[in-house]
């Protein structure tokens, strides 16, 4: 049953009168769509873009508008897609993208994600769409406007929290794959629940995936990483089969084993602890990523033996090593980020060990120096590795996090080795020895680093300057 109900509220803005004029001049309708309708019902925090459905010429209507608006915006036009979009000033800086499209129907063939495209009516646009909470539209019609039109009781399911096809799962999912990911996102930011079809239409659909580039399954996967909890989109791709398909290295880590007794943890799971236990940042997403694979090393490293039971050897190397491949497969950028992740991975267990032990100078000098810049985040990522149920180890680990983040600031204060520059430089030694480009320049340079870092010497150059002398004699580099 159609709901006659009216939101005009959600039209306060004067770019919604100016589209409603401009759709009259051409004779049209036209209808704001999906996710601005949808958040504006959640009273979810308001995004900046508006989508707009005309029925007859999206890129007219675009236009049209752009003609009414004072400062006469540009209209990008994607004609490949029938589609048009312009910028909006809002205020002094403050702008909203808006997309038109023209009401459509789609048709797919099996082998790829873009669909056979012709005009039609509102209902067949709606009809297009992937869930019913995207599918409500607030017409801009003079006769009606404001009203919701609400063909698959989108709203009632907005209240439910349910994900849900307008049409047969089962095709919906297969037309287009991306689809499963959406679902499994919406599902993650808004925690709503995916209707028990649908989650199985995804379970019977999940090879379809593999017609989905790369670039866009991260886009999905980087949204639920920036959610609140994104351990509900994982178990959910866990439980479709979707992740063994896309990171089949984290459905690995799935399962403990037992042998004579001894077990270790499901490091699945404790993966996804390590995730949601980071405090979400949607301007970079980097950090939740390196706790997501911190422990990826560790199926392939995995061996018991009755001297030590169950052991990782070498999983943090290793980890850091299967991050590139991963990316690559993923399409990911290869550049600072992903050495970022890799680098993170490749130290996780570093302050762990340094918090069993007693906490040397010398130790915290050599992870701020190999953590560089990213100190502070190694330590944010291997508090959140703390996930023991036991409440008395709990409180004694991130005791001694305590300790170990005190020294940080305290030998760095004093070290400065967190963006560690050679005291000497080799053209310096090159110049004191007269050498040319060689070998010895090389060993010069590591002698002294290693003497800073192990404390030997202080970080300063009369000190670094003596030992360089001292160790030259040593290498028969100078005879007095
Ligand atoms: P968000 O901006 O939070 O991702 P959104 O719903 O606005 O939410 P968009 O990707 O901008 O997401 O899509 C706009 C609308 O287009 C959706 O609300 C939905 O109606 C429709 N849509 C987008 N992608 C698909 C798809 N793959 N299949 C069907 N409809 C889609």
């Amino acid at each position: 049953m159609e709901n006659k109900t009216s939101y005009k509220e959600a039209l306060d803005n004067r770019i919604f009168e100016i589209i409603s004029q401009a759709a009259a001049q051409l004779n049209l309708e036209s209808y704001v769509i999906g996710g601005y309708v949808r958040d504006f019902l959640l009273k979810r925090n308001f995004k900046k873009d508006i989508d707009i459905v005309a029925v007859g010429s999206g890129i007219e209507l675009a236009k049209q508008v752009s003609a009414l608006l004072p400062n006469k915006p540009k209209v990008q036009v994607f004609k490949n897609y029938g589609t048009a979009m312009l910028r909006y000033e809002e205020s002094k800086g403050e702008f909203i993208d808006i997309e038109f499209v023209g009401a459509r129907r789609e048709s797919y063939r099996s082998e790829s994600r873009n669909p056979f495209v012709e005009s039609g009516t509102l209902e067949d646009d709606q009809n297009r769409r992937d869930f019913t909470i995207n599918a409500l539209a607030l017409s801009l019609n003079k006769n009606n406007y404001g009203e919701l039109v609400d063909p698959f009781n989108g709203v009632s399911d907005l209240h439910k929290g349910i994900i849900r096809t307008p049409l047969n799962p089962d095709i919906t999912y297969s037309d287009d794959p991306l689809r499963m990911m959406r679902a499994i996102r919406f599902a993650t930011q808004l925690n709503f629940t995916i209707e028990e079809e649908s989650l199985k239409a995804i379970t019977k659909n999940k090879e379809r995936i593999k017609i989905i580039s790369g670039e866009r399954i991260v886009d999905e996967l980087n949204k639920i990483l920036q959610s609140q909890t994104p351990s509900i989109g994982f178990i959910l791709m866990e439980k479709t089969g979707l992740l063994d398909i896309i990171i089949p290295e984290l459905t690995a880590l799935k399962g403990v084993e037992e042998v004579e007794g001894q077990t270790h943890k499901d490091n699945f799971y404790h993966t996804l602890e390590v995730v949601d236990n980071i405090v979400p940042n949607t301007e970079d997403v980097w950090l939740r990523w390196a706790a997501l694979l911190h422990d990826i090393g560790k199926a392939p490293t995995k061996k018991f033996s009755k001297k030590h039971g169950w052991t990782f050897h070498g999983h943090e190397f290793l980890g850091g090593k299967m991050v590139k491949k991963l990316f690559e497969r993923l399409h990911m950028p290869l550049n600072h980020k992903m050495k970022y992740v890799a680098k993170m991975v490749m130290l996780s267990s570093r302050p762990i060990v340094l918090a069993q032990d007693i906490v040397t100078d010398s130790a915290v000098r050599r992870l701020i120096f190999d953590a560089g810049e990213d100190v502070d985040d190694l330590m944010t990522l291997c508090s959140a590795d703390i996930t023991t149920k036991n409440p008395q180890k709990f409180k004694k680990y991130h005791n001694n996090f305590n300790i170990v983040r005190q020294k940080i600031v305290e030998v760095e204060e004093r070290d400065h080795v967190r963006n560690f520059q050679p005291p000497i430089s080799g053209e310096e030694i090159m110049e004191i020895f007269n050498l040319k480009p060689s070998r010895e320049i090389g060993v010069l340079k590591e002698a002294i680093k290693e003497a800073i870092l192990e404390g030997e010497i202080p970080n300063e150059y009369q000190a670094a300057h003596d030992f360089m002398m001292s160790k030259a004699k040593k290498m028969g580099l100078i005879t007095k």
